[in-house]
């Protein structure tokens, strides 16, 4: 049986972090990411918009060059899929035996919800997570006139303007009665809404699928009220799950995600989790315990995690931040907003510049700033003090943020 000092479960942001946070810490031990995936360690963000698009060539994606993990001596153990935990043994088992482990770090992000009802797995469906996910889609691409997005999450919308842009004609199925309904609030849900239609977007809110017709590929989806839908490519973009059932099978406590302590430790001795399905105890969510999806989450998480293998102290504090291009559209996002009361505009969005200040108890929680990177910047400040500010007063665009901090 092979063993590493550490071993670290998936080479994506986390897994890629969690590697590189160790060296930097001088820890000299030997490492070694385990990941399902044949690919050496990328970035996910540029999937759902330059790569799909074909702005962005592969080379580009890569966390890290080629040699870097051979130099800082990462041993990479790609295309290996890890099925269960023993915690006891120290081992994780994967298809052709056991991997040893001193300290284990799991990064093993989530799977992307599938279609669950009849024709969800006709070829010519596709989710977006992974190059491999992309890779097909963008072979289609070409030969498709209309296309349907199921989900207007971030993948749905950004899948839906890199389409538009490449003149497909896109219809997008939303079951909530607002788009990114789970990530923003109504002002900037409404905003993206009449981007999209504007575009030329088919925007359909509040609709359920029944089914996707087609014999082996699809062509077309049928929605609950019997409406078909013709499509030649189909693309689900509605959540994932946090891929830990052998973290969970081995005894570790969670449920949607697997729980961690502010340095990222399971209840499993010598086991950590970051990043996707970590589920933790945020102040910017008022404490809550929550999973976070996000790259920032999951580098901030895997260099808490690596530090604290290092000997050195460390807790998970970090303010979240995110991001997301659309159109000419660049939102950025600080902060959670989930369980504001109120939400104030800042500017016009008739003018595609504007921030919207979201409030918990009176105290600023999040920011969502489109073509407002200055807003962004200094309002940073604001979410990270959970500043009381009048609500006229952060409404008024005159003044910057900073003023106010
Ligand atoms: P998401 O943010 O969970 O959004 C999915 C949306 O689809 C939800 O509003 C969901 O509604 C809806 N939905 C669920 N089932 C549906 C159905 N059968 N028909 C129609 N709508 C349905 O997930 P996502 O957009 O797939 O994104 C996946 C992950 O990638 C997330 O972690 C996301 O943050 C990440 N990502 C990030 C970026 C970025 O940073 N810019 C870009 C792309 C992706 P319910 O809430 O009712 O289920």
């Amino acid at each position: 049986m092979d063993r590493y000092d550490v071993v670290i479960v998936g080479g994506g942001h986390g897994g890629a972090q969690a590697a590189i946070a160790l060296r930097q810490a001088k820890f000299a031990g030997s490492i070694a990411i385990v990941g399902d995936e044949p690919e050496l360690p990328y970035e996910r963000p540029p999937l759902s918009k330059e790569y799909l698009s074909g702005e962005k060539e592969w080379e580009r994606l890569l966390i890290r060059p080629p040699a870097f993990w051979a130099d800082r001596d990462v041993k990479l153990r790609l295309g290996e899929r890890v099925t269960a935990v023993d915690p006891a043994g120290h081992a994780l088992i994967t298809p052709t035996g056991e991997v040893g482990y001193g300290e284990l770090i799991w990064a093993a992000g989530g799977r992307p919800r599938r279609l669950t009802c009849r024709g969800g797995d006709l070829a010519g469906v596709h989710s977006v997570r992974t190059r491999a996910d992309v890779d097909r889609m963008r072979a289609e691409l070409p030969d498709v006139a209309q296309a349907v997005v199921v989900g207007g999450g971030y993948i749905g919308l950004e899948a839906a303007a890199v389409m538009r842009k490449a003149g497909v004609a896109v219809t997008l199925l939303e079951a909530q009665e607002r788009v990114l309904a789970r990530v923003a609030g109504e002002a900037l849900s409404r905003f993206f809404e009449a981007e999209h239609r504007a575009q030329g977007v088919d925007v359909r809110l509040g609709v359920a699928v029944d089914r996707l017709e087609g014999d082996g590929r699809v062509t077309g989806v049928r929605l609950a009220d019997g409406e078909l839908l013709p499509a030649d490519l189909v693309v689900v973009g509605i959540g994932i799950e946090p891929a830990v059932e052998p973290l969970l099978r081995a005894g570790a406590e969670g449920g949607d995600g697997v729980l961690v302590d502010e340095a990222c430790r399971t209840s499993l001795p010598h086991v950590y989790a970051v990043g996707d399905c970590a589920l933790h105890r945020n102040r910017f969510a008022g404490g809550a315990a929550v999973r976070i999806e996000s790259v920032q989450n999951a580098n901030d998480q895997a260099s808490v995690a690596a530090k604290h293998i290092a000997g050195e102290a460390a807790a998970y504090d970090a303010v979240p931040w995110f991001w997301s291009n659309q159109y000419d559209l660049k939102l950025q996002t600080m902060g959670l907003s989930t369980g504001h009361d109120a939400a104030l505009v800042r500017g016009d969005p008739a003018a595609r510049s504007f921030s919207v200040v979201y409030l918990r108890g009176g105290r600023v929680v999040a920011l969502d700033c489109v073509n407002s990177v200055k807003d962004y910047v200094q309002g940073r400040k604001l979410v990270l003090d959970g500043a009381r500010i009048s609500p006229d007063r952060l409404a008024d665009a005159a003044v910057p943020l900073k003023e106010m901090a």
